[in-house]
């Protein structure tokens, strides 16, 4: 069985290679703009752009880790009424890249065909969207995965993309109990999904007290690297030609084929 990666910032190696990774690749998030919502699959943009997806159960924190990697308030709404907002909210990042908040599931309050709707949408989408290069599953680190969890991954792992855990609200623990916790959570994937140990990646996280930021975000920036050629070119206010050479160069996720459809 191969090993999942957890990354604590706790960790001395660990930070220096999240500074590093996070000075070549600024904040993949920052900058992002709301673009649309959509409640059907058929408004769903046609498959383009780069695209990077958040799901989790209602109250995790999705949306409150999505404002803070956005280094943002209100980009992402956090729910009086969780559960209530079916739709997918897509954001466009700087570079040009689409991050796609999908709506929190297992809601009890929720009538069960409305979540067996979505529940079936989602899971299409992670399986099939073309444009997706990575999923972000925010999953409450006391609690550890609830079973729409586990029936998501089941339909993204065998697509062979990366998964990005974040096990949230860890400032609720104690040091040691967020890197137990982020643990526990990824042998539970292990358990499950033995073959998709490459791809997963598990973070202590917390929105409020901003644990795991970097490490986040060092992780999101491998899944867009267009994105990151293209924050260095506007920071640097150097020249087009220069931009052009450079998003040649630019490095692209492992298994990912050139060119702007990124088809897999
Ligand atoms: P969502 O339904 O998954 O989008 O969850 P929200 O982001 O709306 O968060 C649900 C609740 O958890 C809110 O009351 C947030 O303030 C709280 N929350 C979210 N993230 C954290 C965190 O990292 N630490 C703590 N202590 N509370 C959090």
């Amino acid at each position: 069985m191969q090993k999942h990666r957890i990354v604590a910032e706790s960790s001395s190696a660990a930070k220096t290679a999240a500074r590093d990774a996070a000075k070549a690749a600024p904040h993949p998030l920052h900058h992002a703009e709301f673009v649309d919502s959509v409640a059907k699959e058929s408004q769903l943009p046609p498959p383009g752009p780069p695209e990077i997806a958040f799901a989790g159960r209602s109250n995790a924190g999705k949306s409150s880790a999505i404002n803070t990697l956005a280094n943002r308030t209100r980009l992402a709404f956090t729910s009086k009424m969780p559960g209530r907002t079916q739709q997918i909210n897509f954001f466009r990042l700087r570079g040009g890249a689409l991050l796609a908040d999908l709506p929190g599931y297992g809601y009890a309050a929720v009538p069960r065909e409305l979540k067996e709707h979505w529940q079936r949408f989602l899971s299409r989408y992670l399986a099939t969207r073309q444009s997706l290069v990575g999923l972000v599953l925010v999953v409450d680190a006391r609690h550890g995965l609830s079973e729409p969890d586990r029936a998501l991954l089941g339909g993204y792992l065998t697509s062979g993309r990366p998964l990005l855990l974040l096990a949230t609200k860890a400032d609720k623990l104690a040091p040691s109990a967020q890197r137990e916790a982020a643990r526990a959570i990824a042998r539970d994937v292990a358990a499950e999904f033995p073959y998709a140990g490459a791809q997963v990646t598990t973070v202590p996280f917390s929105a409020t007290h901003r644990i795991g930021v970097e490490t986040a975000e060092a992780t999101l920036a491998q899944w867009i690297p267009d994105a990151i050629v293209i924050a260095e070119e506007q920071d640097s206010a150097s020249v087009n030609a220069h931009s052009a050479r450079a998003k040649e160069e630019a490095p692209r996720p492992r298994g990912m084929a050139r060119g702007p459809k990124y088809p897999r």
